[in-house]
């Protein structure tokens, strides 16, 4: 027996007869001819010739905009967004909390300073736990940490986003809130998020750095809960290579977040926006954004819906070319038009299928990959063994922090899920050839993997 022919035997046994009848019966005529061709890794001919993969989104989109934006600032000699009238870093902040229809941004210099802007804004401090996906970015665990509070994990589920159902049973008394992370293009499940955490008293952060231009239920991520925050490092949809924001529609979260992110002060124009503010000065860092950056992301800011239509018209070509494969099954979203369309990852009935299945792609001369852009958190070393800058810190010196175990046994539904994914990361610049390509190469493997 060859490994895929194993294979096939495997998904048998995974999907049931039943669905395995109902599907290849239906599909065998049109079906049979196309999954006897030999795959690439068993020495058949590619569907390419030279690896097709993505390139990060937003350089891409670079153009005569990005580059007199930011020769305006090197020409006028004032890279601080203060000191002077108007700056690039407010116009895009008042463009960025235009389009995501939120009242307030403030441009922050990373993703991980924004989240530690956001969690001061929400007074989360020793003693508070915050849960977060088991798996994520670092920076979310991180920043939670280096707040003093404790970080509580929940699983993922299907869509590789946190698991609602796992979060009730994760809440304590000294629970403060939650952070609802939208991961690898996928809007988080807002609503009952939002509902649980209505129920329970605890404020919602969102973490939409990997969907920026992202939807659910026709709402923009970042604007359905208290404040919300994203990253514009090259990975994510526009970028600067660095980069961060802080959005929010409460003007008390916002001082508090504009104080957090410029050593406890608020400047002109804040200043007035803010009625001179209505809370004290507080101890805090220094997270604010230079004028290249705000000039760069003023420009990307104008090219958000550009990339994600593209990416959006790119993924439902996929999906609609491969809906027939019988017993096909996706990675779950709550919302497919919101979805930005980053992966076309199947979930396949087992880990090993799954990296089968990813090997025979890329001999096909389509990159395919697991799940990526995020770690899961409490198995890696340092945050299994709660490795910190010093022995005291608050975090895990409470009795509860003592108490918590993370490792393996806290998220067998996370390592689980993460191991079955895997598939094709989309690019917005796609040509039609391409996008054929990858119908084909998933047509080609699956049949053969799973149904021929
Ligand atoms: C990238 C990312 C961050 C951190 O952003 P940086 O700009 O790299 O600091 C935080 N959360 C998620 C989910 C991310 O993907």
């Amino acid at each position: 027996m060859n490994e895929s022919q194993r294979s096939r035997r495997q998904f048998l046994k995974a999907v049931g007869a039943s669905s395995l009848i109902a599907g290849v019966a239906g599909a065998g005529a049109s079906l049979g001819a196309e999954g006897n061709e030999k795959l690439a890794i068993d020495g058949g001919r590619p569907v390419r010739k030279t690896l097709l993969g993505y390139q990060a989104y937003g350089p891409q989109f670079y153009n005569e905009v990005e580059r007199r934006e930011i020769l305006e600032v090197l020409d006028s000699k004032k890279p601080f967004r203060w000191w002077k009238s108007g700056s690039k870093v407010l116009e895009f902040e008042e463009a960025y909390a235009a389009h995501i229809g939120v009242k307030y941004a403030i441009g922050v210099t990373s993703g991980t300073t924004a989240l530690s802007a956001a969690l001061a804004a929400l007074e989360i401090g020793p003693g508070d736990e915050v849960i977060l996906p088991a798996w994520t970015w670092y920076a979310d665990y991180d920043t939670i940490v280096l707040a003093g509070a404790l970080p509580v994990f929940a699983e993922v589920d299907s869509s590789l986003n946190i698991d609602p159902a796992d979060i009730e049973s994760r809440i304590t008394p000294r629970t403060k809130a939650i952070i609802a992370v939208s991961l690898q293009g996928c809007p988080a499940d807002m609503d009952p998020i939002l509902e649980i955490a209505r129920r329970h008293k605890l404020r919602v952060l969102e973490d939409f750095s990997q969907c920026v231009g992202g939807r659910y239920r026709g709402k923009y991520l970042g604007s359905m809960a208290d404040i919300g925050i994203s990253s514009f490092q090259e990975s994510k949809t526009i970028t600067a290579g660095e980069g961060g924001a802080v959005v929010t529609n409460d003007p008390i979260l916002f001082e508090r977040a504009v104080r957090a992110h410029d050593v406890g002060v608020i400047r002109s124009p804040y200043h007035e926006n803010l009625g001179g503010g209505q809370i004290p000065a507080f101890a805090a860092s220094n997270y604010r954004m230079n004028e290249f950056t705000g000039a760069i992301l003023k420009a990307q800011e104008q090219d958000i819906e550009t990339i994600c239509a593209a990416l959006r018209k790119n993924a439902r070509k996929v999906r609609e070319g491969i809906a027939d494969l019988p017993g096909l099954k996706m990675r779950k979203t709550p919302d497919l038009d919101g979805d930005l369309g980053v992966t076309i990852f199947l979930d396949h009935p087992t880990q090993e299928n799954r990296d089968r299945f990813l090997r025979a792609m890329r001999a096909e001369g389509i990159s395919a990959s697991p799940p990526g852009g995020s770690v899961i958190l409490p198995i890696d070393g340092r945050i299994e063994n709660k490795v910190t800058v010093h022995p005291d810190w608050p975090s895990f010196n409470t009795p509860q922090g003592k108490a918590i175990r993370y490792g393996r046994d806290c998220c067998p539904q996370t390592i689980d899920v993460q191991e079955r994914l895997g598939g094709v990361i989309m690019d917005p610049n796609f040509t039609e050839e391409d996008l054929n390509d990858i119908v084909k190469a998933i047509r080609k493997v699956y049949l053969a993997m799973y149904v021929a």
